[in-house]
């Protein structure tokens, strides 16, 4: 009886071990509902909005596809300094690496470069009574926040980014 227990305890470690194993994996790259999410492909997306609607969260589609803005100081990122990539939240297009954040006040992630001159693009932003800069995600055209001439050397840019769009993965140990 005693013997059968014991293989009872084990089986149960090993399937509960493998099912929390699965459960983290899933967390970290569980785009199962999002056909177009890779983080090699670097096609130019053509996706309708009546699409991106059904996939996207709320949250994501409201900053991705309708240009929201998150509360300052409320996103997951803006204090974010491990050593690591930021992908775009809906593509999955790598966008930032760690070594190009830098501490703002603003409240949001911010930059001084992107990953790759065509990991991102800009468009004139007239909106708001104000001239600024988009900027949007060079595969998705998803917009992703606005560039500003008062960042660090060595571009003295300041990629202001909305947390929402952004998936940070931390670099292997
Ligand atoms: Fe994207």
């Amino acid at each position: 009886m005693r013997k059968i227990n014991i293989i009872a305890t084990l089986c149960c470690a090993i399937f509960c071990s493998q099912c929390t194993s699965a459960q983290n994996k899933d967390a970290m790259t569980d785009h199962k509902g999002n056909p177009h999410y890779s983080r090699t492909d670097t096609a130019h997306l053509h996706v309708s909005d009546a699409e991106w609607k059904k996939i996207l969260s709320k949250e994501v589609h409201n900053i991705a596809r309708e240009k929201g803005t998150e509360w300052a100081f409320s996103g997951k990122y803006w204090k974010t300094d491990e050593l690591g990539t930021y992908y775009c939240a809906v593509c999955g297009n790598p966008l930032f690496r760690s070594g190009a954040k830098f501490a703002s006040a603003c409240g949001w992630p911010s930059f001084f470069e992107s990953m790759r001159p065509n990991s991102v693009r800009y468009e004139d932003d007239n909106s708001h009574g104000m001239e600024r800069t988009e900027v949007l995600c060079g595969r998705c055209d998803s917009h992703l926040g606005h560039i500003f001439d008062d960042g660090p050397p060595p571009t003295h840019k300041r990629f202001c980014m909305n947390s929402a769009v952004l998936e940070f993965e931390p670099d292997k140990k």
